[in-house]
């Protein structure tokens, strides 16, 4: 396979992080080329060349630099050499930048985000290996048109569905709807299952004024209020079970309805989708009728970053509504 090249984008995370004495906590501290030396055997299946693209706490990243990162791989793949393209980023939000790019970026390449849950100072460290199986995702023929992936601890979950379930495990990364989408072993890829109806929105701008809100019991409408003064362009909501909201902050809903801000309805259990079964004060059929788009099987984070990338090509809650659920 050494005629075989993936490219390794490096952002930075905890898999790029040494312990730092003088503030007793663990910094950005390696080069892409050192987080590469560090790989054991990763030359010995495939040429890899390292772009640095930034070195952050994944905290710290935006969706304007999801873009940037987005348009970078595009650029990349664009390279008939290139076989697919590794990306490694920090934990806490690759759930986020993995599922941008998978509803922006054009390219058809295997492109594998993965990460470390343990920095390079730490015993069992685990990012040497989350790189290597992630370049052999990468390599792999039956990873082309998987959409963007996420692999860690050897599991492969599409950016769709994956979510970051425990602080600091290393089996963190769960899909929980649909499981995994196919593991790496010693000397095979495997794919179990392939995303039917994967999405792609064709937009050069995003609309970053997108908020995202946690229901609570006995919660009330200020927020909202606040939101309507800020005059935001979009809010996903976050309700109990099925997607139903306590009834304090449906006149809040209503009124941001009224002033033209688009609102998408998700809900914060981890499984199943919203749905309008019940028709009391704050369930979903009342709050439908009102204007409320529902969200689907999403989380709250990636039904903002999908709203985001909508209403950058999209203004109206019909046009944006036939995309969600
Ligand atoms: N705080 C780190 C980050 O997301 C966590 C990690 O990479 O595991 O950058």
């Amino acid at each position: 396979m050494l005629d075989k090249k993936v490219v390794v984008i490096t952002t930075g995370g905890t898999i790029a992080m040494r312990y730092d004495e003088s503030t007793d906590g663990l910094v950005p501290a390696i080069s892409g080329e050192e987080l590469m030396d560090a790989v054991h055997g990763l030359k010995d299946i495939c040429t890899v060349e390292v772009i640095e693209f930034s070195n952050i706490p994944s905290p710290h990243v935006t969706p304007k630099l999801m873009k940037e990162l987005g348009d970078k791989v595009d650029e990349i793949a664009l390279d008939k050499s290139v076989s697919g393209i590794v990306i490694t980023h920090g934990t806490d939000t690759i759930e986020e930048s993995a599922y941008f790019l998978d509803l922006y970026i054009k390219t058809e390449k295997p492109v594998v985000f993965t990460a470390s849950m343990r920095s390079a100072s730490e015993q069992g460290s685990d990012g040497a290996r989350n790189i290597f199986s992630a370049v052999k995702v990468a390599l792999s023929n039956s990873a082309i048109s998987k959409g963007v992936m996420v692999v860690l601890n050897d599991f492969i979950h599409s950016a769709e569905d994956v979510i970051k379930t425990h602080t600091a495990n290393v089996d963190t990364f769960q899909s929980p709807n649909w499981g995994a989408i196919g593991y790496v072993d010693f000397d095979k890829v495997i794919f179990k299952r392939n995303i039917v109806n994967r999405l792609k929105i064709d937009t050069d701008k995003i609309e970053e004024s997108i908020y995202l809100i946690k229901s609570f019991t006995g919660m009330s409408s200020d927020i909202f209020d606040f939101l309507i003064s800020k005059r935001v362009a979009g809010v996903v909501v976050e309700g109990f079970g099925r997607g139903n909201l306590p009834p304090l902050i449906v006149d809040g809903i209503k009124r941001m309805i009224d002033a033209n801000i688009i609102v998408v309805l998700v809900s914060r259990v981890i499984e199943g989708r919203v749905l309008d079964v019940y028709s009391y004060v704050g369930a979903v059929k009342p709050m439908k009728e009102i204007g409320v788009i529902l969200g689907g099987e999403l989380t709250s984070q990636k039904a903002r970053l999908k709203l985001m990338l909508l209403m950058g090509r999209y203004r109206t809650k019909k046009e944006i509504e036939k995309y969600f659920d």
